[in-house]
């Protein structure tokens, strides 16, 4: 049976050329890049040109990104690296935050949750854009730390870093590498390596990951083809959502109306549970997702849904499409097809 990708924000295919520069890394670069002998030089000369690639792009200094394993490591690494200096200090913090996020701040003694009162936060932790509903979220602009997990941002549109003084990356939403990720960093931040070692610049230990660093490099080259792709999904989006929208008053789309990433509909089905639906759907060959996918297998309503106002029972309804740049209209149709069936409408 034909399948059909529709779960872009769970992760994506690697490229081909992440491919074949992760396997080139593996073949060529295998040396450790801590090693002063010629094989440790070639794979260090290979992931300093990795970094000033990616650092490029950012339109940062090559310095201030350290190679993370993921964005979720990232995350645990900056606030917990913060936590000694800020975390007597409440954080200002948006309640629809991936746990990656929530995690590591339950260490800290006070969490406000936005929009609550931002004075005294010696921090403010925003995702630039939803995982599950895709809304789009400007930074706040506070004298504090401001955090900002451009996770599932990056590449679907312009990330900036002018408004925030720390960011993560995940590789493996933009066509690069499984364990490849960033934390970029302001300098002068009041933060304390959790991971001892040389090795990058003492911020994260462990020799580094030449195949992942390598491809994330490889999957940043085509970022802008790939943005370009993702602003072209706009108007299949919208064309999905409106023909949902016309099969019941019941239905809604979460954050319509709203700036949005272009690949995401959070379709909220009422009478519906979004988990039978998505199971029709993938045994009609259809991979969609209910919610974060870090969140499937747990029966709890996604958080990031009720923090919006819906109720429990609303938030087990959502069904999330996310589409890969360079989704075809035919597919598109065909998902809502099947999806026409699967609601009985
Ligand atoms: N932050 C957001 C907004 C995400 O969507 C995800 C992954 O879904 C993460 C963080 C964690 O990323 P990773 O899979 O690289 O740990």
């Amino acid at each position: 049976m034909e399948r059909h990708y529709f779960d872009a924000n769970a992760t994506t295919p690697p490229l081909p050329q992440v491919l074949e520069a992760a396997t080139r890394a593996m073949r060529e670069a295998w040396g450790n890049p801590t090693s002063t002998h010629r094989e440790g030089q070639r794979a260090r000369h290979l992931l300093e040109e990795a970094r000033r690639a990616v650092a490029a792009s950012l339109a940062v200094a090559p310095a201030q990104l350290v190679f993370c394993a993921s964005a979720t490591e990232a995350l645990h690494l900056l606030i917990r690296g913060l936590r000694p200096a800020l975390g007597d200090l409440p954080a200002l913090v948006f309640p629809g935050e991936h746990s990656a996020c929530l995690n590591p701040l339950a260490e800290w003694t006070g969490v406000r949750w936005m929009p609550a009162d931002p004075g005294g936060c010696a921090t403010v932790v925003q995702m630039a854009a939803s995982n599950e509903t895709g809304i789009l979220y400007p930074m706040p602009a506070l004298p504090a730390v401001r955090i900002k997990d451009a996770a599932q941002a990056w590449g679907k549109v312009p990330v900036t870093l002018a408004d925030c003084d720390a960011a993560v990356f995940s590789g493996h939403k933009i066509g690069g590498p499984r364990g490849a990720a960033l934390l970029w960093m302001r300098p002068g931040l009041p933060w304390t390596a959790l991971l001892e070692g040389p090795q990058e610049r003492r911020r994260r230990g462990g020799t580094e990951d030449q195949p992942a660093n390598l491809g994330l490099a490889a999957a940043v080259a085509e970022l802008p083809g790939r943005l370009e792709r993702n602003a072209g999904l706009a108007p299949l989006r919208d064309a999905l959502e409106a023909e949902v929208l016309s099969w019941s008053p019941d239905y809604e789309v979460i954050g319509r109306g709203l700036p949005r990433l272009p690949n995401t509909s959070a379709l909220l089905l009422r009478g519906h549970v979004g988990e039978s639906v998505q199971i029709a759907l993938d045994l009609a060959g259809f991979a969609v997702s209910t919610g974060s996918a870090c969140h499937s297998g747990s029966t709890r309503p996604s958080h990031a849904v009720t923090a919006l106002g819906y109720s429990e029972a609303e938030a087990r309804s959502v069904l999330r499409v996310s589409m890969l740049p360079g989704t075809a209209p035919e597919a598109v149709a065909a998902l809502a097809a099947a999806l026409k069936q699967v609601l009985g409408r």
